[in-house]
């Protein structure tokens, strides 16, 4: 575990070395707290995204798990994009195979097909388009036909089915994130017992059961929002724990209280800050795309960012 002092001396070598590669750290607000101290941008999937799609600097230092790094690398091909982890892989993301949507376009061949971020780059050429949990309805919405493919999370997919007319399709059936699915009623009516007067907002990759109890559903960039725009003083935070953090230091005078236990989520908290500077020092580990993929997976990936106002 980092100290302070051993905190604030790689954070000043990740720095100097930052501005002689005129890199760029983006880091989701899963991240350890000191991995969110030194990034330039800390933020959700789409942010994220977007922040990658635009940046001016020649090296982008990706700070989460290695299907966002792909989605910085297909938005931005230009850029070398570094994860200071290569083994940092979101379980759910690992759940959906080509072969899947495949298969599934021959059962619903007039459907289109949605895949959440949260999935390989591979998976994503597949795709007519992506989305996030910031845009899923809106996305889901959009599409032409009837019938909307959505993978691979199920209660992600509950969520939009509810916000739109469309019948919406899970692929694989029982698609999670094991972080979010775990979590139980006993958990939240604890928490709730605990904190009376807290509002319950939580990520929409949690059990639809629990969705129903809550007072907010959103994205992590949508829960900084929520928060900022709600009369409440105190919050019960449905999603890992690395958001607490953000949350706090976004809002000092509000409080935030974690579940019990925590939810973590290991592949992103497998990045610390020797890793970052690693990355920096070694050039490593680059992400790299095949042509074919960042054409078709970019074609996705363009429509949800046109689609959701970028
Ligand atoms: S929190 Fe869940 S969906 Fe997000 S990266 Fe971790 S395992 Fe994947």
């Amino acid at each position: 575990m980092n100290n302070v002092a051993n905190i604030r001396e790689l954070s000043g070598e990740i720095d100097e070395l930052r501005r002689e590669q005129n890199a760029v750290i983006l880091a989701h607000n899963y991240q350890r707290p000191e991995v969110q101290d030194v990034a330039d941008f800390v933020g959700d999937s789409l942010e994220l995204a977007r922040q990658a799609a635009e940046t001016d600097a020649e090296v982008i230092v990706f700070c989460g798990v290695y299907f966002m790094a792909e989605t910085a690398k297909i938005v931005n091909p230009r850029k070398r994009v570094l994860i200071p982890d290569l083994l940092a892989r979101c379980p759910m993301a690992l759940m959906l195979s080509p072969e899947d949507i495949l298969e599934s376009r021959k059962s619903y061949p007039d459907s289109e097909v949605v895949l959440y971020v949260n999935s390989s780059s591979e998976c994503k050429a597949l795709a007519d388009c992506v989305c996030t949990s910031a845009n899923a309805p809106q996305i889901v919405k959009a599409m032409d036909s009837d019938t909307v493919l959505f993978g691979p999370d199920r209660n992600l997919a509950y969520y939009a089915q509810k916000r739109t007319d469309k019948d919406v399709v899970v692929v694989p059936e029982g698609g999670n994130c094991p972080t979010h699915h775990q979590l139980s009623l006993v958990d939240i009516l604890m928490a709730k017992s605990r904190h009376p007067d807290a509002e319950l907002v939580v990520h929409p990759e949690v059990d639809p059961g629990i969705q129903e109890l809550a007072d907010g559903i959103e994205s992590t960039g949508g829960m900084l929002r929520y928060c900022r725009e709600s009369p409440a003083d105190e919050f019960i935070i449905g999603t890992e724990e690395g958001m607490v953090y953000r949350l706090k230091r976004e809002f000092p005078g509000k409080r935030f209280y974690h579940l019990s236990p925590p939810m973590l989520c290991p592949p992103m908290k497998s990045l610390t800050l020797d890793k970052v500077l690693d990355s920096l020092r070694g050039d490593r580990f680059e992400v790299r795309v095949s042509e074919r993929i960042l054409r078709e997976a970019g074609k996705a990936i363009d429509r949800m960012l046109e689609l959701s106002g970028n």
